[in-house]
């Protein structure tokens, strides 16, 4: 990673890069059926990249036959679990030599700063790769506690093929946390990416080929949500769809399956994540600078966003005024630059999108303390939008209940404890919560009465790879990383054997 020194040679690097284009499906690229393609917008400047096939209900079809087939046959799904294993580490070493590619590649597609995606990104997904890896040889089955009758043997089975659909924030992580722990139990994998960062997912597909997974097993079709997706969703022949991504199109898919075969859905929606600062919070500095910068990570564009900035009464001048400050040092900047620490909005939709639920702030009363316009300047023919902060924000405005996925942090004054757990829960989502306190006995407390799926206690979106994440309410159900993720892509079969005779 440390060829990215600077722009230039960040620039040097991304001339030379290759941009996929074609769908790849049992084991090559192919053009979508129809022959059409999409344009893939750059956030950094709105000039095209490069195009992308547009696949469709015909390619989903062709996709699924395949997925089925190398199921079928074996190939995979029947593999001793310490040579998929075998394979799965081949793919994750193939994946490191190819991480500063990969990084520049969803830097270019998706805006978000280079230190980001190379320094955080790909390495998260290189962690997750390596662990359902391990994981394939590690699980063991059940053996029920029957009496000397009878054998109860629970064992976990593959499930068979698995649609994944996925966002553009993470393209790569949110689709690795699917396909790795879908491969690792011999499931057959097809990965719709978000329509706006499709490069990784094909490039990653190729370098799954290279490691030995078999034509079939890992398929990805770029296209639309409501052609390719909608195809995915209503597919009678695939047995689980996971998806990461809005809350409206999660519930389409729990339709969808209702329509046709009731596929397993599993849903990774959105959040509103509450960030609740309590009086005896020990260290105010490191919580106002977690604040900021979290809030700002990724230009907010992050399902776990700290957007509800809770902060009890007696520290909240000094508070908001730490949080200004650190959220003032914040680089918005050109992506490809590795100085940036805030890159461009992933496309002018979602910019606009931003730029509306600030305009709706400010009409319902609450006080710009901080941006709230478009970049101008050097960065005016990108989707750029500085850090904005509104104060005075009551948690029935329209900026506190909705999940704006973009750079915009709402301050909510809180009276006391009581008062702000009563806030941080009063949300449609329930995705993740964080709280800072020296009281032990009162985190414990709170963490009890948060309803989310994850909390952080002195920290912000602790955990790693062996954690579970998911949410709470309208933020989802089921959970990806750590072993509980396996519990989707698995059936669990109960054989009964009676030892009487
Ligand atoms: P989105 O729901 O618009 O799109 C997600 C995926 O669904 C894309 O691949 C898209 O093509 C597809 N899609 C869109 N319309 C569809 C339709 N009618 N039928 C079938 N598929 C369709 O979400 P997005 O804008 O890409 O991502 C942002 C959302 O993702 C936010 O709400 C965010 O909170 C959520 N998210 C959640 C998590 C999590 O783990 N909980 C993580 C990242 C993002």
């Amino acid at each position: 990673m440390n060829t990215l020194v600077d722009i230039a040679a960040v620039q040097q690097r991304v001339a030379a890069l290759n941009l996929p284009g074609k769908a790849f499906i049992n084991g090559r690229f192919v053009d979508a059926l129809s022959g059409e393609t999409f344009a893939n917008i750059s956030p950094r400047n709105g000039q095209v990249l490069n195009h992308v096939a547009s696949c469709q209900a015909e390619d989903v079809d062709v996709a699924v036959k395949a997925a089925r087939q190398a199921f079928d046959s074996g190939v995979w799904s029947q593999l001793a679990p310490k040579e998929r294993k075998k394979v799965l580490l081949r793919f994750a070493a193939l994946f490191e030599q190819h991480m500063t590619e990969l990084a520049l590649l969803e830097t270019l597609d998706m805006g978000k700063p280079v230190s980001e995606s190379a320094g955080f990104d790909v390495h998260a997904v290189l962690e997750c790769l390596q662990w359902y890896a391990e994981c394939c040889d590690k699980v063991y089955d059940e053996i029920a506690p029957s009496g000397p009758g009878a054998l109860g043997m629970i064992t976990r089975e593959a499930i068979g093929v698995v649609a994944a659909v996925t966002p553009w924030n993470f393209p790569m992580l949110m689709a690795m946390w699917k396909v790795a722990p879908a491969l690792a139990m011999g499931n057959s994998v097809i990965l719709k990416p978000a329509e706006q960062s499709p490069l990784t997912a094909l490039r990653i597909a190729e370098l799954a080929a290279q490691a030995g997974i078999p034509p079939g097993v890992f398929n990805v079709l770029p296209g639309f949500g409501p052609t390719a997706g909608r195809a995915l969703g209503l597919h009678m022949d695939v047995d689980t769809l996971v998806f990461t991504g809005s809350g409206e199109v999660g519930k389409l898919f729990l339709q969808y399956a209702g329509q046709s075969n009731m596929k397993r859905v599993w849903l990774e929606c959105g959040g509103k994540t509450p960030n609740i600062i309590l009086n005896d919070c020990r260290n105010l500095e490191k919580a106002a600078t977690t604040a900021a910068r979290s809030m700002f990570f990724n230009q907010g564009e992050v399902c776990v966003a700290p957007s509800r900035l809770i902060v009890e009464e007696g520290i909240r001048n000094e508070f908001v005024a730490e949080v200004l400050k650190v959220a003032r040092t914040i680089a918005i900047g050109d992506p490809l630059d590795p100085a940036t620490q805030l890159g461009a909005m992933v496309d002018k939709a979602q910019m606009d999108r931003v730029l509306g639920y600030i305009r709706k702030g400010s009409e319902e009363g609450a006080r710009i303390i901080l941006g709230g316009e478009r970049a101008s300047g050097a960065l005016a023919d990108g989707f750029f939008i500085p850090p904005t902060i509104f104060d005075d924000v009551t948690n029935d405005m329209t900026i506190a209940r909705e999940e704006i996925f973009g750079p915009v942090l709402s301050v909510i004054n809180a009276r006391d404890h009581l008062d702000a757990v009563r806030i941080a829960n009063d949300s449609p989502y329930g995705l993740a919560a964080s709280l800072w306190t020296s009281d032990l006995s009162r985190a414990h407390s709170i963490i009890r009465s948060l309803r989310a799926g994850s909390v952080w206690v002195n920290c912000f979106d602790g955990g790693d790879i062996t954690m579970p994440f998911g949410g709470y309410k309208q933020s989802g159900n089921g959970r990806d990383r750590s072993m509980h993720a396996l519990d989707k892509y698995s059936e669990l079969k109960s054989a009964w054997i009676d030892l009487q005779d």
